[in-house]
C-alpha cells in the first residue's frame, strides 16, 4: 500500500475516468455520487456509477456496476487498475469500496489470475493498493 497526497501519473487517467463517471450517478437518497473505472489491458476504460432504488437493496455500487460493463460484455477483459471516487454536493470526498463490493473486486481478480491496482482517496490522501487483495485480507473464499 501506498499513500500520496496526489494521483501517481499512470493512475491519472483511471482516476479522471472514476470522476467522469459520478455524471452517470443516481443517488436520491445518500446524496453521495460515486464513480468507478477500470483500465484495461487493451487501453480501454470501462466505467460504472452507484444507482440507488427506493428498495434500497437493488441499489448498485459503482465498483459492481463498472464490473458487469466489463464482464457482462463478454469481452476477454484483463483490469490493469481500478479507481473509485466520490463526491457529494459536487466536493469531492473519502471514499472506500464497500465490503460487497471488495468481495467483489476480490472475486474479478481471482477469476482473471492476475493481480490489479485499486486508487481511492481516503484521509485526504490517495491510497494505491498494489492488490484487490488487500482490501479484503481474510476473504470469504478464493474462487
Ligand atoms: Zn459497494
Amino acid at each position: 500500500m501506498q499513500k500520496s497526497v496526489s494521483v501517481p501519473r499512470h493512475l491519472e487517467k483511471v482516476v479522471e475516468a472514476a470522476r467522469e463517471a459520478r455524471a452517470l450517478s443516481r443517488a436520491p437518497y445518500s446524496g453521495i455520487s460515486v464513480g468507478a473505472a477500470a483500465l484495461l489491458r487493451s487501453g480501454e476504460i470501462v466505467r460504472g456509477a452507484n444507482w440507488e432504488s427506493p428498495s434500497y437493496p437493488a441499489g448498485v455500487c459503482a465498483e459492481r456496476s463498472m464490473l458487469s460493463s466489463v464482464f457482462a460484455s463478454g469481452r476477454d477483459a484483463v483490469i490493469e487498475a481500478v479507481a473509485v471516487t466520490a463526491s457529494a454536493e459536487g466536493a469531492d470526498m473519502d471514499i472506500s469500496p464497500c465490503g460487497i463490493c471488495r468481495q467483489s473486486l476480490l472475486d474479478a481478480q481471482n477469476m482473471q489470475g492476475t493481480p490489479f491496482e485499486v486508487i481511492f482517496r481516503y484521509g485526504g490522501e490517495y491510497v494505491v493498493l498494489d492488490s484487490a487483495a488487500e482490501l479484503l485480507p481474510f476473504a470469504f473464499c478464493k474462487i
